[in-house]
């Protein structure tokens, strides 16, 4: 999304999908070490049958390697309750130029190189909560209900009523008529600590929505979770293509900043919605475009353009989660004072003094 991997101005890239073994297990002290190449889910698969859990879940997580993932600091939906994968990196085999290799930090009782991350115990019970809203004023209450009831959920996410519209076809239960956005609150933990918060948080929940929230365990909780995860090829399906945005605000912006996508959409002709991480206000912004259409893929940059202003307005960020790369490159010194931007600059250049390495990318 970001273009992080293209060699903007020629260069060598290097494909590691081969490189992807488990160098070392360790179930009982909770750690693996792993191969930079070795995809998201194949490492989430074995943590998983080794009763172990590991939480960053990317959307991207089937094609996503982990060293993609730690050198974007990847993140998801689970990050508001487990934050993002730096914080399960407990050590890292680092090439630098000109080609040296260094070992930082590792498994406190061993020497082996590698990257090796930090496992938590799977949570037995798992739990969805699903509530609809009839406007985003009130499914925003929803989200600072949720908030404001002391619970912490694994996720809360958000579909705005386009989002909506594009999955209603394939929703597993009836969608009320008046449905124009909906809250997924996923919850895990022991079988009495997941029982005690969907109570609270289906009343936080259910303060403002049409109908009493659901809560469904099992696989009908897992159906509802990938009906979620579905929503960002129904929404590219519509016209064929879409300009997503990452823009993140503060959550008592939330409202605010997702009736501005449809606004802004609708002033340059386009359709827009938006869906995402409501917990941390990260909001994916669509505006949707026929990908024959340079022009309407240009007036979907003028709508991103105006975002980015409001988003930087309300003391948001104009890149929550997909990261700078080229795209947003000139947006980090509006975003960012000065002081800021050349300190970025100083730990690049001390790391990588003739600016080899990925050239281009982030720094404005
Ligand atoms: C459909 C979809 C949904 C997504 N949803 C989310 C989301 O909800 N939350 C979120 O945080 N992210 C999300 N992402 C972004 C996702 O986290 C990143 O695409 C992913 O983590 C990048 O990993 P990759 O293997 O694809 O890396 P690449 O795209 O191949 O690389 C990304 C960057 O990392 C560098 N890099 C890769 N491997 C290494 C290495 N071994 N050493 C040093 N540098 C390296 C590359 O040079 C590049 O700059 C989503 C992506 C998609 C496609």
């Amino acid at each position: 999304l970001a273009g992080g991997a293209v060699p903007a101005d020629g260069g060598v890239v290097i494909a590691l999908e081969r490189m992807a073994r488990v160098r070392a297990l360790e179930p009982g002290c909770w750690r693996i070490a792993v191969d930079a190449g070795l995809t998201t889910a194949h490492a989430q698969r074995i943590a998983r049958e080794n009763g172990l859990f590991l939480p960053p879940n990317p959307g991207a997580a089937e094609q996503s390697q982990l060293g993609g993932n730690l050198a974007t600091n990847a993140a998801g939906p689970r990050a508001f309750k487990y934050g993002s994968i730096g914080g399960f990196v407990t050590g890292l085999e680092v090439a630098i130029p000109p080609g040296e290799l260094l070992s930082i930090g590792g498994a406190a009782s061993r020497d082996v190189a590698g990257c090796w991350l930090r496992l938590l115990p799977a949570p037995d019970t798992r739990a969805t909560a699903v509530a609809f809203y009839p406007s985003t004023e009130r499914l925003a209450a929803g989200v600072l209900g949720v908030l404001a009831s002391g619970r912490v959920p694994a996720a809360v996410e958000y579909l705005d009523g386009g989002a909506l519209s594009a999955v209603a076809s394939t929703y597993p239960g009836d969608l009320p008529p008046a449905a124009a956005g909906a809250i997924l609150v996923e919850l895990d933990g022991s079988g009495r600590e997941v029982a005690a918060a969907a109570e609270e948080i289906a009343e936080a929940l259910g303060s403002s929505s049409l109908a009493r929230p659901l809560t469904v365990t099992g696989p009908r909780s897992d159906r509802l979770l990938a009906w979620r995860e579905s929503v960002s090829s129904a929404v590219a399906a519509q016209a064929g293509a879409k300009l997503s945005e990452d823009v993140s605000v503060p959550v008592e912006h939330l409202a605010q900043v997702i009736d501005a996508v449809i606004e802004l959409g609708a002033r340059h002709g386009l359709q827009a919605c938006s869906w995402g991480h409501a917990g941390n206000g990260t909001i994916h912004a669509s505006f949707l475009v026929s990908p024959e259409s340079d022009e309407e893929l240009t007036r979907a940059q003028q709508a991103a353009a105006e975002l980015f202003s409001l988003t930087i307005d309300v003391g948001g960020s104009v890149s929550g989660e997909h990261g700078v790369g080229m795209l947003k490159r000139e947006l980090l010194e509006r975003q960012w004072p000065g002081p800021a931007v050349r300190l970025h600059r100083d730990i690049k250049s001390l790391f990588d003094p003739k600016n080899l390495m990925n050239p281009g990318k982030k720094l404005p």
